[in-house]
């Protein structure tokens, strides 16, 4: 285990000294490698955290490149960037942030074989993507891992957000994503409020830290909803649905089908 410098300690002292936490779960942070999967508004902001905080080592995964549209929310990038591929410029402006951390780049989609090799080699795995086929994708390959799951969704002026621990008596993304239909917008066709993917970005990097140190009650189990023009939080509680596809009682490995 790579134990901190006296310059981080010095850096992480606010942290540090958050009551129970300690220089024991600032060198697990250390420790940790974390897989940001999505460099959009949400994976902006929660990799800056993580990287502000003093995670080990990351690994970026997006294939886009940067567009003017992007510039109101995806805080990483400049006018400067458009064109570029996203996770070089998130590469080169996180490692100003944090010059001790890891990070490692994938520009191009993976099929679940390929992500599962990454997943596997990661402590936890951030869903930072737009849509469904990417979220069921990297929750079946979570759930194969058994590799916990952050995964938040902000569109218009509304967000959800909730943890995955895949044990046997909790619920996966499919289990919830059953509940709400086929009508998925995107950000393209609804909009959205450049803050509030900010917030979301950033209770994801809180929600990581949590899970990786162990601090604190994640969010597994339930879901936060927050509306942004009322400003109301709420949360809903959400169980494991016997007759999911990939996690309910059901299931046999030959259900999930690998590309
Ligand atoms: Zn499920």
């Amino acid at each position: 285990m790579l134990t901190l410098t006296d310059q981080e300690l010095f850096r992480y002292d606010r942290q540090i000294a958050l009551h129970g936490f300690d220089i024991d779960r600032q060198q697990v942070l250390k420790n940790s490698t974390v897989l940001i999967i999505g460099l959009g508004g949400l994976g902006c902001a929660a990799s800056l955290y993580l990287a502000a905080s003093g995670i080990g080592k990351v690994t970026l995964i997006d294939f886009d490149t940067i567009s003017e549209s992007n510039l109101n929310r995806q805080i990483l990038y400049t006018p400067k960037s458009i064109n570029q591929y996203k996770v070089d410029i998130a590469k080169q402006k996180l490692s100003q942030i944090n010059p001790n951390m890891i990070i490692d780049t994938i520009n191009q989609k993976l099929v679940d074989s390929e992500l599962m090799t990454v997943i596997k080699q990661h402590d936890i795995v951030i869903d930072c993507t737009d849509n469904l086929t990417s979220r069921e994708q990297i929750n079946r390959c979570c759930f194969q891992e058994k590799k916990p799951l952050v995964s938040g969704a902000a569109i218009r002026m509304e967000g959800l957000l909730t943890v995955f621990n895949y044990e046997d008596d909790q619920p996966c993304y499919h289990c919830l994503s059953q509940l709400f239909g086929q009508n998925q917008l995107t950000c393209i066709e609804a909009g959205v409020m450049a803050p509030l993917v900010g917030m979301f970005g950033s209770i994801q990097a809180l929600e990581s830290i949590k899970v990786l140190t162990k601090y604190g009650k994640p969010l597994v189990g339930r879901v936060l909803m927050v509306d942004g023009m009322t400003m109301e939080f709420n949360q809903v509680t959400f169980a494991k649905q016997s007759n999911c596809i990939i996690c309910g009682n059901q299931h046999t490995t030959q259900a999930i089908k690998c590309k």
